[in-house]
């Protein structure tokens, strides 16, 4: 497999081969494509996989295009995942594309002063990486003034499993709850049981299921 089959524009390729990323991982070659033809995708894939480049990837595209459409305020696509840890790490992946492809990234986890996560958020930002929970409370903070969700058309669901595990499912859906159903709907999991199964119905329309 290659990079060059999957139409990642030159800016973004550039990136990936000064990352040294000489070849895509197995999850990246399945899902890229299937992403990029615009479908709503789960992934059955552990950390260690590359799974994040291969959600991010297509976002990027997708923001770019999306943004020669439409101007406005507010995220583009949001990034939900159970850990600030996880959340950082995503946010640090995001880097070095963020410069080359001129976007920005906001990282909000709680724990940390909600206060310098508004003020970054109210500078704009195309992309927004959180926890549930502090999502939420971005979307209350000010009375709903600081963000809303209206603009969001690429939504990722990241270590689903983690996120149910931990009991954010009312936070999960309650966030869906205000974006768009037209939306494209990613969702990564390192596993898929039973009940992943019925939030995935909820949350995704006719899904391509990848597993590695
Ligand atoms: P992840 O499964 O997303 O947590 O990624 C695991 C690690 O693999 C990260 O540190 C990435 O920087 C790295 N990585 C992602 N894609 C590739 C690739 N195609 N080639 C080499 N390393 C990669």
């Amino acid at each position: 497999q290659k990079w060059s089959q999957f139409g990642i524009p030159a800016q973004t390729m550039e990136v990936i081969r000064k990352l040294n990323y000489e070849k895509p991982t197995s999850i990246q070659a399945q899902a890229i494509p299937a992403i990029m033809s615009g479908r709503d995708v789960i992934g059955v894939a552990k950390t260690g996989s590359g799974k994040t480049i291969a959600f991010l990837l297509p976002m990027f595209r997708h923001i770019k295009d999306q943004r020669k459409l439409e101007n406005g305020e507010g995220p583009m696509a949001l990034i939900m995942t159970p850990t600030r840890e996880l959340a950082v790490q995503i946010h640090r992946e995001c880097k070095p594309f963020l410069k080359a492809l001129e976007l920005r990234a906001v990282c909000a986890y709680g724990g940390s002063p909600i206060k310098d996560q508004i003020a970054e958020v109210k500078r704009g930002t195309e992309i927004l990486v959180g926890t549930p929970g502090r999502i939420i409370d971005l979307l209350s903070a000010n009375s709903g003034r600081v963000m809303n969700l209206k603009r969001v058309t690429y939504l990722t669901l990241d270590e689903a499993d983690r996120m149910f595990d931990m009991g954010f499912e009312p936070q999960v859906m309650k966030i869906i709850g205000n974006i768009r159903p037209d939306r494209q709907t990613v969702l990564f999991s390192a596993t898929f049981p039973k009940q992943m199964e019925a939030l995935a119905r909820k949350v995704l329309t006719k899904p391509v299921e990848i597993v590695v």
